[in-house]
């Protein structure tokens, strides 16, 4: 597991996209449907974009139907940390990364066996690397 990843917002500015800056680093969302990884196929391990630690395997990478990449596990629970979201008046529990402490997505208890966890996460917070 890399080391903890501390940067700041002006480092962040300059390595990431405005794009990715805005959901890594603001707790932006990408429209559903329109992201990279949402129907990608491909055996391989989905890293954090902006530190690149290992978050998810495309083994538990399933199809939700939502319009964005659902995993119904992270790597080991160590790779993510779980807030509680209460913007947009709605209750939810927000996924960062463990080390960079960027924003990935949603974590919601609709998702598959064995562990019932649909791990919805913005593409654009993802690099995947193939196996
Ligand atoms: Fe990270």
């Amino acid at each position: 597991m890399p080391d903890k990843v501390n940067k700041s917002n002006e480092e962040w500015q300059k390595e990431l996209t405005p794009e990715q800056y805005h959901v890594l680093r603001e707790k932006g969302t990408e429209r559903a449907f329109t992201g990279e990884y949402y129907n990608h196929k491909g055996e391989g391990i989905y890293k954090c974009a902006a530190c690149g630690q290992e978050l998810f395997s495309s083994d538990t990478k399933y199809e939700s139907g939502s319009g964005w990449p659902s995993f119904y596990a992270p790597i080991g629970e160590d790779r993510v940390e779980k807030e509680r979201d209460t913007s947009l008046g709605m209750i939810r529990t927000e996924v960062l990364c463990s080390s960079c402490h960027s924003h990935l997505g949603h974590v919601f208890d609709d998702g598959p066996a064995p562990t019932g966890e649909r791990f919805c996460m913005n593409s654009i917070s993802l690099k995947f690397e193939e196996k």
